[in-house]
């Protein structure tokens, strides 16, 4: 029986030789492929400035850098994330304040942002979870009225739209990343979009410890960081932007298969079909289990999934409930309950570009099995 993966990044012959040509050559930092990694990125964000960076977690620091945010300030965002989206604001000493989210598309709820905002709030992060868009027209709205900063955490969605306009482009500043198992990957990396130059400028010098633009190598303007992303990475990155709106595609396809089987599941609730005024980027594919099921529940479906060789896992612990968060905040169970009971109930199946049909319906036919014997095990209890 083979395994099948949660994912594996999409690699062919024109992505290796573009990272051996940067090898053969002389420049493997700081030359011409970070340039012109940076302005594929910008283009395809529809921004005129972006700046790669070595994670999408560096990115994320930055863009709070940029938005002025220092101690005591607040940020408003989602417990339903990858931790990153608020350890971020900590980096510069600010507090992430949580809201919860809409139960159907798992982004930040845009009907409890106001509740939230006191006279310390400076920005709001929306997420865009799992490759899905937020509501944006609210979120922009309610920071206009109250002046704060629009920071897009876009990490999980690069080439989704927004009313036809590119995520990452709508705030101040939006925040793509490549690790291995995002939809366009550099091994590790990441890059901050923005139209403000004064912005990308600042974000340039601070990735590479604080130097100016025309100042010499050991001149340092500002406190700065090494966040630079090198020229193999920007390489790779490079080959795979050629093939993005092929690998969206391809994913789409994926996971219009998944949901046409997990609909037969009557145990199991698909995504949510994309609002109108959006297109998503399919990031994983996640299901989640009905109400009546509990936490034991799934994690039992997670074991006889992986007991069959299907690699699977229960996206996201909710950032509140981390063990650093809680002892930190003093979070418990109970702070945001739609969050809580979406992410106890959740499942992250094997998705990537290559994924075969035959292999989605092996991955649905153990799920079948796994959540109809839970059911009988419930029943009998
Ligand atoms: C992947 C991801 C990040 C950044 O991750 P890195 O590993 O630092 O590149 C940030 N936020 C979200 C929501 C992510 O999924």
């Amino acid at each position: 029986m083979t395994t099948i993966p949660l994912s594996s990044p999409d690699l062919i012959d024109c992505d290796v030789a573009a990272v051996l040509e940067v090898l053969c050559g002389p420049r493997l930092s700081l030359g011409p492929k970070v340039p012109a990694f940076e302005q594929a990125i910008a283009e395809r964000a529809g921004v005129r400035h972006a700046v790669a960076v070595n994670s999408g977690t560096s990115a994320l620091h930055l863009c709070i850098k940029a938005a002025g945010i220092g101690e005591d300030d607040e940020v408003i965002t989602t417990p339903f994330s990858f931790v990153a989206s608020a350890n971020c604001v900590l980096f510069e000493n600010g507090t992430p304040v949580f809201v919860d989210i809409d139960p159907v598309t798992w982004n930040m709820d845009p009907g409890r942002i106001e509740q939230a905002i006191t006279p310390r709030t400076k920005a709001i992060l929306p997420v865009h979870v799992f490759g899905r868009p937020c509501a944006m027209d609210q979120i922009l709205e309610i920071a206009r009225r109250h002046r704060l900063t629009v920071i897009e955490d876009a990490c999980e969605t690069i080439g989704a739209r927004y009313k036809g306009r590119p995520v990452g482009s709508l705030g101040q500043t939006g925040v793509f990343a490549f690790y291995p198992n995002k939809q366009l990957t550099t091994g590790e990396g990441g890059a901050i979009v923005t139209d403000d130059a004064e912005v990308a400028a600042l974000c340039r010098s601070w990735r590479n410890q604080g130097r100016g633009e025309n100042g010499g190598w050991l001149q340092h303007e500002r406190l700065g960081y090494n966040y630079r992303l090198s020229d193999i990475n920007c390489a790779l990155g490079l080959a795979q932007i050629e093939r993005l709106d092929e690998i969206l595609t391809r994913r789409a396809c994926v996971a219009a298969l998944y949901t046409e089987k997990i609909r037969n599941i009557p145990e199991l609730i698909a995504p949510a079909d994309a609002e109108s005024e959006t297109e998503m980027s399919w990031f994983v594919y996640v299901v989640r289990l009905q109400d009546e099921f509990t936490r034991q529940d799934r994690d039992a479906v997670l074991e006889k999934l992986r007991s069959r060789g299907i690699e699977c896992n229960d996206y996201f612990t909710p950032i509140h409930l981390q063990p650093f968060y809680q002892s930190r905040f003093g979070f418990h169970y109970g702070d945001f309950p739609i969050t809580e009971s979406v992410a106890e109930r959740t499942i992250a199946l094997p998705f990537y570009n290559q994924l075969t049909e035959a292999a989605v319906e092996r991955v649905c036919r153990s799920l079948r099995e796994a959540v109809h014997s839970r059911q009988a095990t419930r029943a009998v209890a």
